[in-house]
């Protein structure tokens, strides 16, 4: 629930900036008024100006959206935390027997594990989400030997 909520929460403040940079857009570079008073056109796609700087703007707002799925693809899914600790699993060199190369990363509250692979042979592979049950547990029966 966290995880979703912090990626709404990143959804709405990319929102709210985008919408302050193109009112100062607009404040910068208002509509000519040839194009609303007589042709009553819009002036993207009729002024060169215009439609660049809107072309620029959107494909700054698509920057800001991917950066935002980007960063929340590599956080915890109970607690939004940033992963940490990128291990490269498998091997390139002998896939049969150590497996197929991926990368793991860990929340550093030990939650879970994120299993990102490196090798796409049937299209793009998912990444997997491992919840931990309770590693601090196992690492205390670990440590005592009552395991
Ligand atoms: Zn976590």
């Amino acid at each position: 629930m966290k995880y979703w909520g912090y990626l709404l929460a990143k959804l709405l403040g990319g929102l709210g900036v985008l919408a302050g940079l193109r009112a100062i857009v607009r404040w910068l570079l208002p509509e000519p008024q040839e194009y609303v008073t007589y042709n009553n056109l819009n002036p993207i796609g009729h002024d060169l100006t215009h439609t660049i700087v809107y072309f620029v703007y959107f494909l700054v707002c698509a920057g800001v959206i991917a950066l935002i799925f980007s960063d929340q693809k590599y956080r915890c899914r109970t607690c939004a935390r940033k992963l940490r600790m990128p291990v490269l699993r498998g091997s390139w060199d002998s896939m049969l027997l150590l497996g197929r190369p991926h990368i793991e990363y860990i929340c550093p509250y030990g939650h879970g594990t994120l299993k990102v692979p490196e090798l796409q042979i049937t299209g793009k592979e998912p990444i997997a989400w491992a919840e931990h049950q309770d590693i601090w547990k196992e690492l205390e029966l670990l440590h005592t030997g009552k395991r």
